[in-house]
């Protein structure tokens, strides 16, 4: 079980001891996160990991999951496309769906939180079940650019909230609470991205039967059409003509996405069998996904949509080279020909994954830039002591303190 003093050989001694501090500030206050899966995406991701290390600093912090049938997920899914300026055909039918759905959950689900973090918009109705205690939207989807019957459904709740969030600056809104800017990180001691030797990686290599003799390019994602993974397989096919190398689409299923399985079924007719493309079904395996991100030469995120893109902070990490579209949280992580390549169509991933295969020095330098952006900006370190002042400032307004 990792302790908070073993980042102190990342981050320095100064940033731990802060966290302590503002912790001990806190320590009165209990803090509860809610969100719609326990695994699969970048929420749970998220939440798995911090929620310990705030309990070891001494805040009382809890994670509750809300439940939902498989019509709720699938209006919330929708829901989830058209904030992300998907056009969807939202019926009556489905908003009360979602309403009958989150009317049960407001029965079923205990809100003892003095700070209660509502995360992204299953579960946000639950703001109508606040008392004296602060309230907190945590929206960690492309909102740049919602459609409206969504967006002007799910404002009438984000208005009762005390603040909002948001993991980039183009996703604010007009409203009127207050908007923070805290973008996700990644933990560097998890499974999924402390160090593992050749070996480890090796063998999981082999478990998939993936060559070592060549080039390998991989996008790790959810199978959701928002990440694009039939125009990856364009773009390699475009990388191919020229140099050889092998492809992995690697992903698993959010339980909370009804989509995935039809995503999946597209990706494999786009692949045609090509005995070069490997298209993976993970299991729930973090050191699996840890060693294929090792074992690439170069990362792609081809997203269409992206809230932030972990799997771009995972891959810096690493310091490989990345190629990632121009979306959502990517370009916080990415510094054009700096820190990776920003691409914003197949030919332009393509050119990119090219230049990187052919100039191997060029690729180890924005790789190394990357994994120094990350530990400056994205780890979790800086996510807990952004999630700790936030919760400090909702405690204080015009000058008086409510602690
Ligand atoms: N992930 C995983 N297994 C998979 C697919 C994704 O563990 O099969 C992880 C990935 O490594 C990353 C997170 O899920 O940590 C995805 O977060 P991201 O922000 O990239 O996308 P999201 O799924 O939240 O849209």
């Amino acid at each position: 079980m990792t302790k908070i003093d073993d980042y102190i050989p990342i981050v320095g001694e100064p940033i731990i001891s802060d966290l302590r501090l503002l912790a001990r500030k806190l320590k009165n206050k209990v803090i509860q996160h809610i969100n719609s899966t326990a695994v699969g995406g970048g929420v749970a991701e998220i939440l798995n990991r911090m929620v310990p290390l705030l309990r070891e600093l001494g805040v009382n912090t809890r994670w509750d999951v809300i439940k939902g049938g498989d019509d709720f997920f699938e209006v919330t899914k929708k829901f989830h496309n058209a904030l992300h300026g998907r056009v969807e055909d939202l019926t009556d039918n489905d908003f009360e769906i979602f309403m009958s759905n989150s009317l049960k959950n407001i029965e079923d689900i205990p809100i003892y939180g003095d700070i209660v973090f509502i995360h992204d918009p299953q579960p946000i109705f639950l703001v109508n079940k606040r008392t004296q205690n602060r309230w907190i939207w945590r929206c960690h989807v492309d909102i740049s650019d919602p459609q409206n019957k969504v967006w002007d459904f799910l404002k009438t709740f984000v208005i009762k909230y005390d603040a909002v969030v948001f993991s980039s600056p183009n996703f604010s809104q007009n409203l009127p609470i207050k908007q923070y800017l805290i973008p996700p990180s990644i933990d560097p001691l998890s499974d999924k991205n402390k160090p593992l030797s050749q070996d480890v990686v090796d063998k999981i290599l082999e478990k998939f039967n993936i060559p070592k003799d060549r080039p390998i390019i991989t996008q790790i994602s959810r199978f959701d059409r928002l990440k694009d993974p039939v125009g990856v397989v364009s773009a390699y096919r475009l990388v191919k003509k020229y140099n050889d190398c092998c492809l992995i689409l690697a992903g698993g299923m959010a339980s909370d996405d009804p989509e995935a399985i039809k995503c999946w079924e597209e990706v494999k007719e786009a692949a045609n069998k090509d005995p070069d493309i490997y298209i993976l079904l993970l299991p729930h395996d973090d050191i699996v996904v840890n060693a294929l991100q090792r074992a690439s030469t170069v990362i792609v995120q081809k997203s269409i949509k992206e809230g932030f893109g972990l799997t771009v902070a995972e891959a810096l990490w690493k310091a490989k080279p990345v190629v990632a579209s121009n979306v959502g949280g990517i370009p916080l992580q990415i510094k054009h020909k700096y820190s990776g390549l920003l691409c914003h169509s197949i030919e332009g991933a393509a050119f990119a994954i090219k230049q990187l295969l052919n100039s191997p020095d060029y690729a180890k330098k924005l790789g190394e830039n990357g994994r120094e952006h990350i530990r400056n900006n994205f780890l979790i370190t800086r996510h807990l002591r952004d999630y700790m002042l936030l919760s400090l400032s909702l405690y204080y307004s015009d000058d008086v303190v409510y602690l």
